[in-house]
């Protein structure tokens, strides 16, 4: 746990083995003097900087650091006669910390390889030719040229040529997907065979590659629960130690042994009970974890949310947008007086600002049959029923009839079948109806089963009507009481709420009005958030790609890491045990309780550099 950069930790880790070693070999031949200076070496090289990091510690933060411990045993065995334990203490425990470094380095970088695949020039238009410049010099609205094969230097879209991308950089997706112009596309994706045109549309320090690997790093900084423990036993526990020693030392030497045998006893004991190993395994766990997420298209916003999400006992889902496409498409139409030209254009105009999927669909609808919208004014959005606007125009569900006391019966029989109903009418006439329908995600019947084999529960909620969430819900294997239709915003909150008894929630929704019910879960869950800006923020788990699929494997990796960090735990406070009463009740040589006590230290670093290897993959 020294403060260096990794070049010099290796050097005096070098220095500190070689001169133990040479040490070693003249204390054999009985070159006394040699040995003495070579011990002299490895003391100061493998001493010097941990003591003076924890000097660093204790004056700045009024900490005592665990590297403490260790200068005092060494210098403990040095005082006993005994400088070549003393040696073999320091370079042990060097050795060990350089280890660590640069496994957690590994562990903290392995996002950041991200980075170094956007390319470092771009082909910019000027006119009728094209530029090589930076990539760094890329400004929002220069177009940029993509040639086959080519990677995306920065976030922006389409604005001609179409065809395939691989995403799999940002989304972890392999299947190519074919974009178009009007579609966005992320930094480091790859332009597979077409020439495309895009406009640059953010620079390139705030492109989604940047902001996801702030994110990672920021939640690395973050310290999960877990963590906060061991850091906080680590603090008391080392204190503890000190004192325990010297309490130690003092009944030893009550016991009537002298004072050399009691202090190297002592020092056996100090560095049996250092709880290193304890401090360094949960943060090794934690960051190999929230890397391989990164990496295969998930982000945990800090190790809290991934130890929530390994804790989850029922998992609840918004419907549209999430486990549906949420490209809803327009099915059936009809206007009371017949005139669906003018009907779709008032409800065109209606639905121009909001944000809801069923306005999307109707929108598209509108234009594909190259209607131009009403303009309309006061328009204002009613979550769960719909929107209103001047001159007593609404749109929207049965509960927007309801509320708006309008009569439906001259169109009844429209609603009977399983799709969404948008009604639109002036004041209590209403004026026709349109039945939107959207499709549920290839993945998420699959996503939902392999969540139901983790034995956890499931419900999906909706403000749709109870025909449209059977439907789409049944198809996707969910039984009748897991599926709860005709919820208003705060019903859903409720809910959430009742399914918290049972332990931590999780809610999965798309970052459009769920919110209230992102927050009130225990851990939020955004899908499709490689373009969405809420998403990201509302949610403690992003899912960059919408293939429900990955959930269920973060939730799978979320448990794994769990369960390393409580072996990791049970070990490195076993082994503490173990080395302890071996140096109370038996004569523990110091080079035994050094491994031991080093050896249980790198165990659990390599243990939680296991998660690295377990990628977050696509099931079928
Ligand atoms: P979900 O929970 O499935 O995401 P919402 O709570 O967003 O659904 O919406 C529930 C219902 O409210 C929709 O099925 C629709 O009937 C109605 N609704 C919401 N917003 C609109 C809108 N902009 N236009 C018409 N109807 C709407
Ligand atoms: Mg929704």
């Amino acid at each position: 746990m020294i403060q260096h950069t990794e070049r010099t930790d290796m050097t005096l880790t070098a220095v500190t083995v070689a001169a133990t070693l040479a040490g070693m070999a003249a204390q054999f031949t009985a070159q006394e003097r040699v040995a003495a200076a070579a011990f002299l070496l490895a003391f100061l090289a493998g001493g010097v900087p941990a003591a003076l990091s924890a000097l660093r510690g204790l004056w700045r933060d009024h900490v005592l650091d665990i590297d403490l411990l260790m200068v005092v045993a060494a210098l403990a065995a040095a005082a006993v006669g005994a400088p070549l334990e003393g040696a073999v203490l320091l370079a042990l425990f060097s050795l060990s910390g350089t280890l660590e470094h640069r496994a957690m380095g590994k562990a903290r970088r392995a996002v950041e390889a991200l980075m170094h695949l956007r390319p470092d020039t771009a082909l910019r238009r000027n006119g009728d030719g094209v530029d090589e410049v930076a990539t760094s010099a890329l400004a929002p609205g220069d177009i940029v040229v993509l040639r086959p094969g080519a990677r995306v230097p920065v976030d922006g879209v389409v604005v001609q040529g179409t065809g395939p991308l691989d995403l799999s950089t940002i989304t972890g997706e392999s299947m190519p997907v074919t974009k178009g112009p009007g579609d966005a596309l992320n930094e480091a994706t790859v332009n597979l065979s077409a020439v495309i045109d895009m406009a640059v549309t953010r620079p390139v320090a705030d492109s989604t590659v940047a902001r996801m690997i702030r994110l990672v790093t920021e939640a690395q900084a973050a310290r999960a629960p877990s963590e906060r423990f061991s850091d906080w036993f680590g603090q008391r526990y080392t204190v503890a130690v000190l004192a325990g020693s010297v309490l130690a030392f003092a009944v030893f030497l009550a016991l009537g042994l002298d004072t050399q045998a009691a202090l190297y006893k002592a020092a056996v004991l100090l560095v049996a009970a250092s709880p290193c190993a304890v401090v360094i395994s949960v943060p090794a766990a934690i960051l190999s974890a929230l890397s391989a997420a990164a990496r295969g298209g998930v982000l945990f916003k800090g190790g809290a949310a991934l130890e929530t999400l390994a804790s989850v006992r029922g998992f609840a889902f918004d419907k549209t947008g999430t486990l549906t496409t949420g490209k809803a498409e327009v099915r059936r139409i009809v206007a009371t007086n017949g005139d669906e030209a003018a009907f779709l254009a008032l409800l065109a105009g209606i639905e121009a600002q909001s944000e809801h999927p069923i306005a999307a669909a109707i929108r598209s609808e509108a234009d594909r049959r190259g209607i131009a919208p009403a303009l309309l004014a006061e328009v204002q959005a009613h979550p769960s029923q719909g929107v209103t606007a001047a001159g007593g125009v609404w749109a929207g569900n049965r509960r927007m009839l309801a509320r708006m006391g309008a009569d439906a019966t001259a169109l009844d029989g429209f609603d009977e079948a399983a799709e969404t109903v948008v009604w639109l009418g002036r004041g209590q006439q209403v004026l026709g109806a349109a039945a939107v329908a959207d499709t549920p995600r290839a993945s998420s019947a699959a996503g939902l089963a392999a969540l139901r084999r983790s034995g956890v529960t499931l419900a999906m909620m909706t403000g749709d009507r109870r025909a449209v969430a059977d439907r789409v819900g049944g198809g996707l294997g969910l039984r009748p009481d897991e599926i709860h239709a005709d919820l208003l915003p705060g019903d859903k909150v409720q809910l959430i709420a009742g399914m918290a008894a049972q332990g931590p929630v999780a809610f999965v929704g798309d970052g459009v009005n769920d919110a209230a019910a992102l927050a009130r879960a225990d851990v939020g869950i955004a899908m499709g958030a490689a373009g969405s800006e809420v998403a990201l923020q509302a949610a403690g788990v992003a899912l960059m790609s919408d293939d429900m699929t990955r959930l269920a494997e973060a939730h799978r990796l979320a448990r794994r890491t769990a369960g390393i960090i409580r072996q990791n735990l049970a070990f490195a406070l076993g082994a503490m045990v173990l080395l302890v009463t071996a140096g109370l009740f038996w004569d523990l040589p110091l080079p035994l309780a050094v491994i031991g006590h080093e050896g249980g230290t790198v165990l659990v670093v390599l243990n939680g550099l296991r998660l690295l290897a377990d990628p977050i993959r696509k099931r079928d």
